[in-house]
């Protein structure tokens, strides 16, 4: 299974270091031309806005509604996870806008600007290791949203389908397990897709 990692801003290596350690295939895509060679996608933390005027220029807003209509998966991490929702507090635009969450950027206030910490994660045995950086929070989710992680009575991950999204950064600690399991939905997705 190859795993693109959106190449434009932010911690792209370490995504890749960690998808090659849950056994997938990772690549960097810089090009829209790539999305056909991948079968899921990866957008790495970094600055949402930055990442959003870059997906603009190279055209990947339309590229990857459509990867998106496609079934195949994608997982926003920190700002990706921005990048995913429907919905920004405070900004009148989504970039993306696939996923039906609602989010907050920079929600954990100054003191907190970064921290980690140990995650119940559902579908996850044994806590994950989570490092959180001018980490966004999910505020609102729609029906269809599974929460799949809490950190004091905020969410910070989720799913909606072939859609996942984590306030932290998984790629920055040596647990690949948030990756193997985005590896497994990439999985699921391509044998639903695939004649029996
Ligand atoms: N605070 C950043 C934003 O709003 C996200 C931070 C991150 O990705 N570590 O875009």
């Amino acid at each position: 299974m190859t795993i693109g990692v959106l190449a434009l801003q932010g911690a792209v290596a370490e995504h890749i270091r960690m998808i090659e350690k849950a056994g997938g295939t990772g690549v960097a895509v810089k090009r829209t031309e790539q999305l056909a060679e991948i079968d899921g996608i990866i957008i790495p933390g970094g600055e949402s806005t930055t990442i959003g005027k870059l997906m603009r220029t190279y055209q990947f807003i339309d590229a990857l509604r459509e990867f998106s209509r496609q079934g195949k998966p994608l997982f926003g991490t920190c700002a990706g996870l921005i990048v995913l929702a429907k919905h920004i507090a405070g900004q009148e635009e989504a970039h993306l806008g696939l996923m039906d969450i609602q989010v907050a950027r920079n929600a954990f206030g100054r003191q907190r600007e970064s921290f980690e910490t140990d995650l119940d994660i559902k579908g996850i045995d044994h806590d994950v290791r989570a490092v959180f950086i001018r980490a966004p929070l999910i505020e609102q989710v729609g029906e269809g949203v599974e929460v799949l992680a809490m950190y004091r009575d905020q969410i910070v991950a989720a799913r909606q389908g072939h859609l996942l999204a984590a306030s932290f950064h998984p790629e920055l600690t040596d647990d690949e397990r948030m990756h193997a399991y985005f590896l497994d939905m990439v999985r699921e997705t391509k044998q639903e897709g695939s004649p029996c």
